[in-house]
């Protein structure tokens, strides 16, 4: 059994190592990613014992999923479909704006439903972790995120959950009354500022009055990711900014995934807000350096030399 628990899909990635036109790539580098998988990694990276629960496909692609999430160190608790496992791909246009495209309908994690998985397995748990791409898939996963959640609850596991909104799967009206739903179900509430423009009509003049407002509804904790700038976090009543790194950006993506690993981390090391926002902007740092979704995730020996500033070379 692990201390933390989380779900969703990991799909491989097909990430072109050069920016430029996908038609033009001669190759395309084999990886694996998704929201979920790659906090997933960055926890067991820095030491913690990490379950992951997914339906794969019985397919070589699912194969590939297990093998390096395996690898990693992670339980993983998957159920093999007829349905493929998903596949997505990556794309930085010659003016650097990064383009997705996915090939996950219909996947087989997109049947994950209520009761697809022992309850059992968060018995042992202190942190059960999702992100809000996982109801986005399907009718089932929305059904399989209410249950999982309730199950988290009634067993009195901490519920993270980041918004992680993803407008190539619902709509923002869908994902907004989806999320203050569950808000009640969730202890800590990650978002970004694409996130925040869910919440664009609601007429709040501040981020804080957002914070407030979405922490009302349930959540304790609520932690605003901005991007290079920073995080905003919301806990005990108090607010508390904590600056981004200054790093050299090589590829964004994962950065909010390894953002909520680094915050959780000192949560389950009992750290307090702001050493909790300083781990997160920390492993947000790391992971735009490094090209992939998840393979900038340092252990916990390179994460406190990265924070002692000790860049030297080590010969
Ligand atoms: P994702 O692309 O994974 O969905 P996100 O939109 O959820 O990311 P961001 O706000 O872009 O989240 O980034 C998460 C965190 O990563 C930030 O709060 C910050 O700590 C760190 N971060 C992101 N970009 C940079 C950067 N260019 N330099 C330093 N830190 C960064």
């Amino acid at each position: 059994m692990s201390e933390v628990v989380t779900a969703g899909e990991a799909m491989v990635l097909l990430l072109p190592p050069r920016q430029g036109y996908l038609r033009h790539q001669p190759y395309l580098e084999v990886r694996v990613g998704g929201a979920e998988a790659n906090t997933a990694v960055a926890l067991a990276r820095l030491g913690f014992s990490v379950s992951f629960l997914t339906f794969l496909g019985q397919d070589e692609l699912g194969e590939l999923v297990l093998n390096r999430l395996r690898a990693e160190g992670i339980q993983v608790f998957s159920k093999r479909t007829r349905a493929p496992t998903g596949l997505y791909l990556r794309e930085c246009l010659p003016s650097g704006r990064g383009r997705v495209f996915y090939y996950r309908q219909g996947s087989a994690a997109s049947f994950m439903h209520p009761e697809s998985f022992s309850p059992e397995l968060l018995n042992e748990a202190k942190l059960f972790h999702l992100s809000g791409v996982t109801p986005a898939l399907s009718e089932s996963t929305r059904s399989f995120t209410r249950w999982i959640l309730q199950e988290a609850r009634k067993r009195n596991v901490v519920v993270s959950f980041d918004v992680n909104y993803r407008k190539k799967l619902w709509v923002p009206e869908e994902a907004r009354v989806f999320v203050e739903d569950i808000l009640p179900l969730i202890d800590i509430l990650f978002l970004s500022e694409e996130d925040a423009v869910l919440w664009s009509e609601e007429g709040f003049e501040r981020e804080e009055e957002l914070l407030g407002a979405l922490s009302a509804k349930g959540p304790r904790e609520v932690v605003l990711k901005r991007g290079k700038r920073g995080a905003l976090g919301f806990s005990n009543g108090s607010f508390l900014e904590s600056r981004g790194f200054p790093v050299k950006e090589v590829d964004p993506v994962g950065a909010g995934d390894a953002f909520n690993a680094g915050y959780l981390a000192g949560f389950l090391w009992g750290h307090p807000l702001e050493e909790r926002l300083k781990l997160g902007n920390a492993l947000g740092a790391l992971a735009v350096t490094n090209l992939g979704d998840y393979e900038g995730a340092p252990s916990r020996e390179d994460l406190f030399g990265f924070l002692a500033e000790d860049l030297s070379l080590d010969r």
